[in-house]
């Protein structure tokens, strides 16, 4: 079986802790590589590696560092199918998905590449007689970034694009279960003229992840998962003194008001609701029908449900591809059935889809009708192809329910009343808010984050915030007097 290894200081390094983890193809169900699982000694290694690498990474001038990101850009360009097709290999997500992934991935090396205007500080002038203050932005040193299962390319650009361009050395524990699109851009990164040391991956569990928050020379965390993990390696890296930001789970809703274009709602639903099989974290779970639109809104997803195309994702014509796991799958039909338990109408059931009888971990679309907020399917993230549907008398009950939600990643509102959208966007309690858009994950100039459980933390990831985030201020107050000037002086300094 062929084995997944780390990435430290500018080699694959094979892992010697003995523990390992199955990857598998999620279409066919079965296994194709064992992934190591670093030991706290390995990820150490990968941590001195990083910090031996910062000193003359930190130093590297700002037009070097941004010439190395053009080539790192150039060198991801080149190989976008590549990294799109081990994320269809060990996630499952159709190909075409899976380049998308990568696109916006891009998006945040691209906007990196201008890190010497970001990183550009003030200057005040004559501050004080003869004194001049100006600010900068400094790295903060090693760096780390935990990722997902569902961007196993996306969200470590989010991270490591800024961080590295910053200044600052990166360790990556990617997810264990589709492992390989780190270890591929790790070797493009390198290629590209990524100095030794400065962009490191150890693959492996939670074990890897403790030893990361445990490790003194690790300054900051950036976490993307699900929310007790990330509440937890908030708390635990906020004790030890670190910088955190951990991105966590999700229920968006999308509120769809009377007078919104039906067929733009229901084609916005089916691709929101579906797409990667429901495993986004800015994928549409709850749609929020308000007064007469609930009947044929309905309808109108129900017609287009058995034409979504599920298959295995290499397959040009599949649009869905399976779950992550057996184990996820199975869970993600459970809901079906509390759902049905707790009084939602199915309206269409999933489990039912004859692409079920493959040996992958498929499950078809499914629909739940008359969903209200105390049933589990409403109350937990289900992370898969399960669209529930709410119905509201009113805009405001609408709100209510959205700001009532644990979770506060993104929201979306289909209407024709630019009145009403801009109401919606000022009311709405979630990050990222979409108007006739349902996944608004913002472009890479912007920053991604969620309100309430959805984000652990001040700190937004990617775009400015992500500048700020990797880097701590410094501010200067400079005198070169006349020497003729100068004298003692006891008091408090002022500004004269
Ligand atoms: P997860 O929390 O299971 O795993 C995320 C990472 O944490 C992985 O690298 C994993 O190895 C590690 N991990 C898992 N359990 C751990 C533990 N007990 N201690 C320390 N580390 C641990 O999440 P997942 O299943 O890979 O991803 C899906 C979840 O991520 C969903 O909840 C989804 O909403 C969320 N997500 C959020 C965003 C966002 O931006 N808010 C983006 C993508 C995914």
């Amino acid at each position: 079986m062929e084995r997944i290894s780390h990435f430290i200081g500018g080699r694959t390094v094979s892992s010697i802790s003995g523990r390992r983890g199955p990857v598998y193809n999620p279409a066919t169900g079965v296994q194709t590589h064992e992934v190591d699982f670093a030991s706290p000694q390995e990820v150490q290694a990968a941590v001195s590696a990083a910090r031996e690498a910062f000193p003359t990474w930190r130093a590297t001038s700002l037009s070097r560092r941004a010439e190395i990101l053009f080539s790192v850009r150039a060198a991801l360009d080149a190989h976008r199918r590549e990294i799109a097709e081990l994320t269809t290999a060990q996630h499952g997500k159709v190909l075409s998905d899976a380049m998308g992934e990568v696109a916006r991935g891009l998006e945040n090396v691209e906007f990196a590449c201008g890190i010497p205007h970001l990183l550009k500080g003030s200057y005040s002038e004559q501050a004080s007689t003869g004194i001049d203050v100006y600010s900068m932005r400094q790295p903060l040193g090693v760096v780390a970034g935990i990722s997902p299962f569902n961007f196993p390319a996306m969200v470590p650009m989010w991270m490591f694009a800024n961080a590295i361009a910053c200044g600052n050395t990166f360790v990556l524990k990617p997810s264990e279960k589709d492992p390989s699109p780190s270890l591929l851009m790790a070797q493009l990164l390198s290629e590209a003229g990524v100095p030794d040391g400065v962009f490191n991956v150890v693959q492996g569990d939670k074990v890897a992840v403790d030893a990361l928050l445990a490790s003194e020379d690790v300054k900051a965390v950036s976490f993307v998962g699900s929310t007790p993990v990330a509440r937890s390696i908030h708390e635990t890296a906020n004790r030890a003194g670190k910088r955190v930001q951990a991105l966590a789970g999700a229920k968006n809703h999308m509120v769809v008001l009377p007078d919104a274009d039906l067929d733009m709602a229901a084609d916005a639903a089916v691709s929101a609701g579906y797409g990667s099989a429901g495993e986004r974290c800015m994928a549409i779970s709850v749609v929020v029908a308000v007064g007469s639109v609930g009947d044929d809104l309905v309808a109108a997803i129900k017609r287009r449900m058995p034409k979504v195309r599920i298959g295995d994702g290499r397959d040009p014509l599949s649009e869905m591809g399976p779950l992550i796991t057996s184990e996820h799958r199975d869970r993600v039909a459970s809901y079906i059935d509390s759902g049905h338990r707790q009084g939602a109408q199915v309206v269409v059931d999933g489990r039912a889809d004859p692409v079920t009888s493959r040996p992958g971990f498929f499950l078809g679309v499914s629909l739940l009708d008359h969903v209200t907020p105390e049933m589990d399917c409403y109350r937990d993230e289900i992370f898969g192809p399960v669209l529930s549907v709410v119905r509201v008398e009113t805009y405001e009950e609408a709100v209510h329910l959205i700001n009532e939600n644990r979770w506060g990643n993104g929201t979306a509102i289909f209407t024709r009343d630019g009145g009403a959208a801009r109401r919606f966007q000022f009311d709405v309690e979630a990050g990222m808010v979409g108007i006739n858009v349902p996944i608004p994950v913002p472009v890479g100039y912007y920053s991604f984050g969620g309100w309430k459980q959805s984000l652990f933390g001040d700190t937004h990831m990617y775009g400015p915030e992500g500048i700020n985030f990797y880097t701590r201020g410094k501010v200067v107050t400079s005198r070169w007097p006349d020497p003729a000037t100068s004298s003692v002086d006891l008091g408090f300094p002022r500004t004269r």
